[in-house]
């Protein structure tokens, strides 16, 4: 423990520089408030040791300028060395910052007491920043999970949904294209049957992970939509944007190369996809992204019937609807 002693008499310095050594404490010295203040800059120390009657200025004031040099969670005690006893001179002293005070002259039983509280009190103020840091980290934690999908480390549903009403928003807003891409493994039933539900787990995995390194702007989401459907949204992007997107992912996917013996197409694993756009306005309501996702849904729905592992546009089957 360092402590700052700031007193312009040498003889009661001295002494209490003594008893501090005692107690096995370093002490450093200033002789009036401005080279203490400086002190402190310098040192930070544990505890500042502050008299109140000096030259220039007085024990008060350092007090309050040592509160204004403590950043944001930071404290150092303070206690005021003082001759006087008023109740006024205390009840300023704790006002302007201090924690404790001492009568001159300075009694080696009180101080050694009076120090071994403020180290106590310090010990327990560390205890509780590191136990903040600690539910911080926790909390953060816990919100990454919540926007997690669990099998795959991807988005999940949730993150989807709250990603999709404020792009919805802002797109509005701003009118800006809104793309949605519903991606579907095609024939994963029979990849199950034949691979087993843990190998149905690791495709699922593999997959996520090839349409999520696709996506180049950060303001792109790829979510697990549930089971073994995903779902990516595209912000700023238009039907042409959209629609090349879709070609990427599900030529990522094929080309992963990952056998499934079992697929009536005779290929290996493969995906379906569903692109919806929308070119909304500020007049349009929020029940425009219900259209666009039902958009790719349907989209989707005949990329499956059209053979899957490929690609269908809303737009194709019908103009955009409105968002
Ligand atoms: P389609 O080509 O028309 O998409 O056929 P499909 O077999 O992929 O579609 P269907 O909806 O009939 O079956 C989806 C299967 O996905 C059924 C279910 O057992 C499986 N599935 C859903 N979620 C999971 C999961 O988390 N893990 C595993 N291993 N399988 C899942
Ligand atoms: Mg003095
Ligand atoms: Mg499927
Ligand atoms: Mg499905």
């Amino acid at each position: 423990m360092n402590v700052l002693l700031i007193e312009d008499t040498m003889t009661s310095a001295t002494v209490v520089a003594h008893q501090l050594s005692k107690l096995g404490l370093e002490t450093q010295h200033a002789r009036d408030g401005e080279a203490g203040l400086a002190l402190f800059k310098k040192l930070r120390p544990d505890l500042v040791l502050l008299d109140i009657i000096m030259p220039g200025l007085d024990g008060f004031e350092v007090a309050r300028r040592i509160r204004q040099l403590e950043k944001d969670g930071e404290w150092t005690p303070i206690i005021f060395l003082t001759a006087r006893t008023s109740d006024e001179d205390l009840e300023h002293g704790i006002e302007v910052g201090g924690d404790d005070y001492l009568i001159k002259p300075v009694s080696e039983v009180v101080l050694a007491a009076k120090v071994r509280a403020m180290q106590r009190l310090a010990q327990m103020r560390y205890s509780l920043v590191v136990l903040t840091r600690r539910l911080d980290e926790a909390n953060r934690e816990l919100t990454r999970l919540t926007s997690v999908d669990g099998l795959t480390g991807i988005a999940n549903r949730r993150c989807f949904d709250e990603t999709i009403a404020r792009e919805g928003q802002r797109a509005r807003r701003n009118r800006l294209p809104l793309s949605v891409l519903m991606v579907d493994v095609d024939y994963f039933k029979q990849y199950n049957d034949s691979y087993g539900h843990q190998g149905g787990d690791d495709c699922l995995r593999q997959v996520a992970a090839s349409l999520q390194s696709l996506l180049k702007r950060p303001g792109d989401l790829v979510a697990r939509f549930g089971g073994e459907e995903f779902v990516v949204v595209l912000p700023e992007t238009n039907a042409v944007g959209a629609r090349r997107v879709a070609e990427e992912m599900r030529g990522a996917v094929e080309a992963l190369g990952l056998p499934h013996a079992a697929s009536p197409g005779g290929k290996g694993v493969t995906v379906s996809v569903g692109v919806a756009t929308a070119y909304p306005s500020p007049d349009d309501d929020a029940g425009g992204v219900e259209q666009l996702l039902a958009g790719a849904d349907r989209a989707l729905y005949s990329a499956k019937n059209a053979g899957r592992n490929r690609v269908m546009a809303a737009e194709t089957l019908a103009r955009a609807s409105a968002l």
